[in-house]
Formats: C-alpha cells, sequence, structure tokens
C-alpha cells in the first residue's frame, strides 16, 4: 500500500494508548522533510504537550568504546524490570556523512531491543547538529505521550553534541575509561563543566583499583570548577555496565538530583529555561531555512557572496541589502 496521510485524530489516540507503531510513525512525521508532514507532526505535539514532561530525561555521553551501549542495555533492563518505560534516543550528527548512526543501533542492546517496555530509535540524520537535536528533542516529547517515563539520550563527545544533549535532558551523566585520569589534561574542561555526574566505567574484578584511582582524579579535577547549583556537587562514582555493579547506585543518585532540585526549585526552572532556549534556536533555524530557500533572497545571496568574497562589496552593506530583501529594514 501507499504511505498515505495520517488520520491526526487517530494518530494521537494510537499513540497516548501505546501503539509503538503510532509512537513510530509519529516520529517518521518529525524526521520527514516534508513541509506538510512536519506540520502534521508540530500539530500532534501540540495536541499532545498536557501529556509530556512527566520523564526523567537524562543524556549519556562518552568516547567511542567506554561501554555506553552496554551501560544503557543493562541499566535500561534494571529499568524496565522495576516498572518503567525506557526510551533510547542518540544524537549523532555525524550519522549523515557515515550514512548510518552508530548510536541507538538495536543491535547494540540486545536485551532492550526486545524488552516491551523499551522503544530505541536511532539518531535522525538531518544535517546539521541543530536540526538532529531539534528531531530528537520532539521525539522526546512524543515518547512522553506514550507513556515513557524514563527517557535516555545518548551521544558521543565530539564537538558541540554533547552541550546540545546537556540542554534538553535533567541530567548529564559522563562515562569515563579507567585510565584516562592518568592524563588529566587529556580530558575536555567543557565536559566536566556540564557533567552532573561522571561514572567511570568498566569497573569490575581487576578493573576496580585502576577505576577507582581514576575517580579519585575526576574528584580532584571536578572540585576546582564552581558548582553548579548550589543544592548539587557532581559526584564522581564507579561502574561496571557489563557487570551490572554501581548502577542501583548510579540511579539512586539521579533520583536524589531531582528530589533536591525539585525542593529548591531548579528543575522546572531550567526546565522552562530549556523550553525558551529551544524556541529561539528553532527560530533562528528556520530564518536561516527562510533565506537560504527564498528565491529572492537566495538569488541575491549567491551574487553578494562572491561579491563579499572578491573583496568588491563591504560586509556589513550586503547584510543591510539582504536585510531589506526580507523587509527588515531598520
Ligand atoms: P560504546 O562505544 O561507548 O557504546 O561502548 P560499548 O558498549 O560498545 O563497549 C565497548 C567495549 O567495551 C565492548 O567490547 C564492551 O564489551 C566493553 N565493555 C562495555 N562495558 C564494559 C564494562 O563495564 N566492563 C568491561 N570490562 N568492558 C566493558
Amino acid at each position: 500500500t501507499k504511505a498515505r496521510s495520517p488520520d491526526p485524530e487517530q494518530l494521537a489516540a494510537d499513540l497516548k494508548a501505546g501503539k509503538r507503531a503510532a509512537l513510530a510513525r509519529a516520529i517518521t512525521l518529525v524526521e520527514s522533510r516534508k513541509a506538510d508532514h512536519r506540520r502534521l507532526a508540530h500539530r500532534l505535539i501540540q495536541d499532545l504537550l498536557p501529556l509530556t514532561g512527566n520523564a526523567l530525561r537524562v543524556g549519556i555521553t562518552g568516547v567511542p568504546g567506554v561501554g555506553k551501549s552496554t551501560m544503557i542495555d543493562t541499566l535500561g533492563t534494571n529499568l524496565t524490570a522495576a516498572g518503567h518505560k525506557v526510551a533510547v534516543l542518540a544524537v549523532d550528527p555525524s550519522s549523515t556523512r557515515t550514512g548510518g548512526s552508530i548510536l541507538g543501533d538495536k543491535t547494540r542492546m540486545a536485551r532492550l531491543a526486545v524488552d516491551a517496555n523499551a522503544f530505541i530509535r536511532p539518531s535522525p540524520s538531518a544535517g546539521t547538529l541543530g536540526g538532529v537535536a531539534a528531531k530528537t528533542r520532539e521525539t522526546m516529547l512524543l515518547c512522553e505521550a506514550a507513556g515513557f517515563d524514563v527517557i535516555l539520550v545518548e551521544t558521543v563527545g565530539i564537538g558541540q553534541s554533547e552541550t546540545a544533549v546537556a540542554d534538553m535532558v535533567d541530567f548529564f551523566l559522563v562515562l569515563m575509561l579507567p585510565g584516562a585520569g592518568d592524563d588529566l589534561q587529556g580530558i575536555k574542561k567543557g565536559v566536566l563543566e556540564i557533567a552532573d555526574m561522571i561514572a567511570v566505567n568498566k569497573a569490575e574484578g581487576e578493573g576496580v583499583t585502576r577505576a577507582k584511582s581514576a575517580a579519585s582524579d575526576y574528584r580532584a579535577a571536578l572540585h576546582i570548577l564552581a558548582p553548579k547549583s548550589p543544592v548539587w556537587s557532581p559526584p564522581v562514582i564507579t561502574v561496571s555496565g557489563f557487570a551490572n555493579e554501581g548502577l542501583d547506585h548510579l540511579w539512586e543518585q539521579i533520583l536524589l538530583y531531582r528530589t533536591r532540585m525539585e525542593a529548591s526549585g531548579e528543575w522546572s526552572e531550567k526546565r522552562s529555561r530549556q523550553q525558551v532556549a529551544w524556541m529561539w534556536d528553532m527560530l533562528q533555524q528556520r530564518m536561516m531555512e527562510a533565506l537560504k530557500s527564498n528565491r529572492k533572497t537566495a538569488d541575491r545571496l549567491k551574487e553578494l557572496e562572491a561579491s563579499v568574497r572578491a573583496g568588491e562589496t563591504a560586509v556589513s552593506f550586503a547584510v543591510d541589502e539582504v536585510a531589506a530583501l526580507m523587509g527588515l529594514d531598520e
């Protein structure tokens, strides 16, 4: 059968009822490049808005090989066993180039992939990081409306993708390898600044000693940073995703964070701030898209770009002309 435009009301009803096919379908609309699909998706999200926001949103990062997928598979399985519904999303802008995402790949999470209470979605391939992040945010809302109460957003320690994920979650978990602490200069300061917790992974058997030593190095490194919140100092713990060790403690810390942040009012304050920042992000992206797709501006922009490149037109003069074309005259 040919793909037809879904009936939005039926789709919303099926999604609310927790039907996986409806959720997958709604996400496809969000990820579509077709304007009418996206409008439908945005309408759907608007209608589902009262049902969103109830999940605990956790970002997880770490270099390839640190054990993200093993950890998510184990942690996610612990959580579904405890009665949670867990969605795993991924933000991987490089997936556009490689033609397939390495994150959120179901084969990397063998148990969760067949778990009726889990939903795994690989990274959208929307080109820019901004595009990928926007679609992941919308997907997160759809998952919440479908009844998922834990959202895990996976990303790799590359470029700005960590910041993009930290900006869409409640709690940002950074996984580290034991041994990496030998070279503290090698740690990106930026990632320590956005971490709400550091977990040194692969701490089982003979790895425990090395992991503990790395953990104390990270503790020292965190100590010199100004705390992000008066009620939370990011803890450094050791875990093993593979052996399922320390993961109960890890989850307890996340719940403790939520309790404290809710009590201080920072929880909802952070969510509100994220919403508004998202609006401006989206608006900025939409403006740029309009600029590039509008015939009037797009053609003239090409000429102006060439002229600026050749040093014939001043940048400020060119920008004034484009602004005037857009009706943005001062
Ligand atoms: P990712 O690239 O961050 O998703 O890492 P993976 O989960 O794919 O794991 C990378 C490698 O580390 C694989 O060979 C895993 O078997 C191994 N690994 C993952 N978690 C652990 C752990 O807790 N302990 C040990 N010893 N190895 C692990």
